[in-house]
C-alpha cells in the first residue's frame, strides 16, 4: 500500500514513487498548498491541468472553519474539495505556534485562540490526529511543537522531547481510530471524489530539533526507534534561520534516514532551495510561495524571477516563460499579463499562480529526471547558472 521505490540512485539525490489510497505520487514531488481546502485562485481542474498529484490541506483551518465534522458530513475532504488524487493533511502544530494571540502550551497540547473569532479553543495530539482522521486524507501528520528559527538549544531540545513524547501519544490514538474502522459513520460509496478509507490512512512523524545538528541527529533516531513509519517529515526548518544552517540539517540527515522511505521537507519552496534539498536526499516539499508570489504579479522563470508589474513588459508580446507548457504561457502576452495586473483583473491572480505551480512541478520532474539518467549534479550546476543571476546568490 505505502510502498516507495526507488528507481534509480545518483549522488545524494533519488527518483521513487509514493503510492498512496489516492493514487502514486513521482517524486521529487511539489505540493501545492490548500490551506482552507483550496488553493488560492486554482480550480481542481487547474490543478490537474498543472500536474499536481498530491496536495496539502491544513487542519487547524478546516478545524476553526467549516469545522471537521461538516467536512466529515459532506463526505470528507476529497469530496468537499472535489479532489480525487492524494491529500496530505498538516496537524496544525506549525499554525497555532505561528499565532500571535493567546497560546499556553502544556504537557497536554496547546491553549489558543482562533484567528477567526477569538473563541478559545484547544489542540492536543489526541485531538489533532482525531480531526485529520475525520478530513480524511491520504496522509496525516503528527502534532509537533515548532519552536523559531535561531532557537538555542535548551529551547530545542524540550520543543523536540515534547515533540516525541506527542508523536506516540498520536501514534496511539491513529492506531485505535484505525482498529475501530470506519463503522461509525460508515459513508456510501460514490463515483465522486471520495473519503480515503481511514483504515488507509498513514501518519507521518515530524523531526524537530532547531538548526542543533545533534538533536536532529538523535531525534531521527529516536523516531526510526519508535516504529516503521510510510515517511518522515522534516519540521522547523525554513522559519528563519540562515539557508546554510538549513543545508546543514539536511547534509546531516541525508544518511541517516532511511532510503525507502519518502523524506518531506515542510514549508520549502523556493525554486533554488528545491534544487539544493533534492541534492541533499528530499523527495516532498509543500510551500505557499508560488500561489503567494503569483497573487503579488512575481512569477518563477528559468532566468529568475520577474515582476510582471514592470513598465519593460507593458508591450511585449514573448510569453511569461517560453519553455513552458502552462495555459498563461501558452495563451497570453507578458504585456497582456501585465496589463492584467496594472488594471487590478483576477484574471492576472489566477493565471500567475498557475504558472508558478506548473513551474515547480516541471521543476520535479526535471530533477526526477535527472536523477534517473545519473546526471543531476551537473544538471544543478546547469539549472543554478541560469536562474541564479551572478551576484545575487
Ligand atoms: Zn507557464
Amino acid at each position: 500500500m505505502f510502498e516507495f521505490t526507488i528507481d534509480a540512485t545518483s549522488e545524494a539525490a533519488r527518483a521513487g514513487t509514493l503510492v498512496l489510497p489516492h493514487g502514486a505520487v513521482a517524486t521529487p514531488c511539489f505540493m501545492p498548498v490548500g490551506t482552507q481546502g483550496t488553493v488560492r485562485a486554482l480550480s481542481p481542474n487547474d490543478l490537474r491541468a498543472v500536474g499536481a498529484t498530491l496536495l496539502l490541506a491544513n487542519s487547524y483551518h478546516l478545524h476553526v472553519r467549516p469545522g471537521e465534522d461538516t467536512v466529515a458530513q459532506l463526505g470528507r475532504l476529497h469530496r468537499f474539495m472535489a479532489w480525487d488524487r492524494p491529500l496530505l493533511t498538516d496537524s496544525g502544530g506549525f499554525q497555532v505556534f505561528s499565532l500571535e494571540r493567546f497560546r499556553r502550551v502544556s504537557e497536554q497540547g496547546v491553549e489558543f485562540q482562533s484567528h477567526v473569532d477569538g473563541s478559545r479553543r484547544s489542540l492536543s495530539p489526541e485531538r489533532a490526529t482525531e480531526i485529520q482522521w475525520a478530513l480524511g486524507a491520504d496522509v496525516a501528520m503528527a502534532f509537533d511543537h515548532v519552536v523559531p528559527g535561531g532557537a538555542d538549544e535548551a529551547t530545542a531540545r524540550d520543543a523536540m522531547e515534547r515533540t516525541m513524547r506527542w508523536l506516540e501519544r498520536c501514534a496511539k490514538r491513529h492506531e485505535e481510530l484505525r482498529r475501530s474502522g470506519d463503522q461509525a459513520d460508515g459513508h456510501a460509496a460514490s463515483d465522486r471524489p471520495s473519503a480515503c478509507p481511514p483504515d488507509r490512512q498513514t501518519l507521518w512523524p515530524i523531526l524537530q530539533g532547531g538548526t542543533h545538528l545533534d538533536l536532529r541527529t538523535e531525534g531521527v533516531r529516536r523516531i526510526l526507534d519508535l516504529g516503521d513509519w510510510t515517511g518522515l517529515a522534516i519540521g522547523g526548518l525554513s522559519v528563519g534561520e540562515p539557508k546554510a544552517a538549513q543545508l546543514a540539517v539536511l547534509e546531516t540527515l541525508e544518511p541517516r534516514l532511511p532510503p525507502a522511505r519518502p523524506r518531506y521537507l515542510m514549508g520549502v519552496g523556493f525554486p533554488e532551495d528545491l534544487v539544493a534539498a533534492v541534492e541533499r536526499g528530499v523527495d516532498l516539499f509543500d510551500c505557499v510561495a508560488p500561489t503567494r508570489n503569483g497573487r503579488n504579479g512575481s512569477a518563477f522563470t528559468p532566468d529568475g524571477p520577474l515582476n510582471i508589474r514592470n513598465a519593460e513588459h507593458r508591450a511585449d508580446p514573448r510569453p511569461l516563460d517560453a519553455t513552458c507548457d502552462c495555459e498563461t504561457c501558452v495563451t497570453f502576452s507578458r504585456g497582456y499579463l501585465r496589463h492584467l495586473f496594472v488594471a487590478d483583473e483576477l484574471l492576472g491572480l489566477r493565471l500567475l499562480s498557475l504558472h508558478n505551480v506548473r513551474f515547480l512541478i516541471r521543476l520535479a520532474q526535471a530533477m526526477r529526471a535527472a536523477t534517473a539518467s545519473g546526471g543531476f549534479a551537473r544538471w544543478a550546476d546547469e539549472w543554478r547558472r541560469r536562474y541564479i543571476q551572478p551576484g545575487t546568490t
